[in-house]
């Protein structure tokens, strides 16, 4: 099995997704992958955009080595990756995106959210990755869709690439609006997006602090980060209705990709906690998607 995870900045992964994916790589043998689509420069405030990014980088891959999870940096067909703050949801972005997916091939394809309410803030390229995900998934079977972006494909003989199931992750920018259908829980996997998260010492320690939209005090150690991010996966735990001490990971099946089935799902996904899961709601929204 593959699964993939395609995010916005480099750390988003670990704060939504990390645990499940190490779930599946241990207990499915699942190879996962984490796209990551803009290069992380703006997302300090010392640091030249240069250096920054090279900081995030670096963060991201050392991060993602610990949870035994590939890195992807999103390229658009002229070599650059996209600029944070600034994805335009265009012909180019979509290109890159079904590019990536089809090389993968991934089962599961998670994604940021596409909050409906409009009260809901938002993270302005957490939404363009989820639009651009949304826009280019009926692509991913179609060969020839960007061939004149990517000429190089253009005479290659067409080859099938089946889309994946496509789930939304939670979003913490988007308070109030979030859902979910499947809880996993995580808490065995607590230590590790610790240490994964800690790997990103540049927005963790000294940029989230700063600009203050996470009500967080610079930590000094990864204990002292274990205690706020155990008090932040409590939270989101809170938002969505779970009183359970365990940490868990929150996400949405969307009909943007393939439509699974139930038993697929309850197959495929390690951790589910039922007790939490929407699994009845869920199981008649498929229903009535699939019209079996
Ligand atoms: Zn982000």
């Amino acid at each position: 099995m593959r699964i993939q995870c395609v995010h916005a900045h480099p750390d988003d992964f670990e704060f939504v997704a990390a645990g499940t994916f190490s779930r599946f790589h241990l207990e499915k043998n699942a190879t996962g992958l984490a796209t990551i689509c803009t290069d992380g420069a703006a997302g300090h405030h010392i640091h030249s955009r240069e250096v920054t990014a090279r900081i995030r980088r670096t963060e991201q891959e050392q991060a993602l080595a610990m949870g035994s999870i590939g890195c992807e940096w999103l390229r658009l067909p002229d070599g650059n990756i996209p600029c944070e703050g600034c994805i335009d949801v265009g012909r180019l972005f979509l290109a890159s995106l079904w590019k990536s997916i089809r090389q993968f091939q991934p089962n599961y394809l998670f994604c940021p959210p596409l909050p409906e309410d409009s009260l809901a803030g938002i993270h302005v390229d957490h939404v363009a990755v989820a639009e651009g995900v949304r826009k280019v998934a009926y692509l991913i079977n179609v060969p020839h869709a960007f061939t004149r972006e990517y000429p190089e494909l253009e005479n290659k003989e067409a080859q099938s690439c089946p889309t994946p199931v496509i789930l939304q992750t939670h979003d913490s920018y988007s308070a109030g609006a979030n859902g979910f259908d499947l809880a996993i829980d995580v808490e065995d996997q607590f230590d590790l997006i610790a240490r994964m998260s800690w790997a990103h010492q540049s927005q963790i320690v000294e940029w989230l602090p700063w600009v203050g939209r996470h009500r967080m005090q610079p930590p000094s150690t990864l204990s002292d980060w274990e205690q706020m991010l155990r008090q932040r996966f409590l939270r989101r735990n809170r938002e969505m209705g779970v009183t359970s001490p365990r940490i868990h990971e929150f996400f949405t099946v969307t009909a943007w990709g393939e439509l699974p089935t139930m038993d697929q799902l309850l197959l495929d996904f390690p951790g589910i906690a039922t007790e939490w899961s929407q699994l009845s709601v869920l199981e008649k929204r498929l229903i009535r998607w699939r019209a079996d």
